[in-house]
């Protein structure tokens, strides 16, 4: 299945501006403040590197379908 969306979901919990997913995979987030998904990201490039982050994310607020 490829990954044609990636969203931010705090409606269980809050993104804590770790930085983590930012640092495994910047080329689709970026956490200025809160996680960001980065316009026009290439998600079927980075499909191992967004479910990492997901699953690094303290706060699971990371979604993707
Ligand atoms: S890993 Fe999760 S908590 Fe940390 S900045 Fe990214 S979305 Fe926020």
């Amino acid at each position: 299945m490829a990954i044609t969306k990636v969203w931010l979901d705090e409606s269980n919990d809050e993104c804590v501006s770790c930085g983590a997913c930012e640092a495994i995979c910047p080329e689709v987030f970026t956490v200025p403040d809160k996680m960001v998904v980065n316009e026009d990201a290439d998600f079927s490039a980075f499909e191992a590197e967004i479910q990492e982050s997901v699953d690094s994310c303290p706060s699971g607020v990371i979604k993707f379908s």
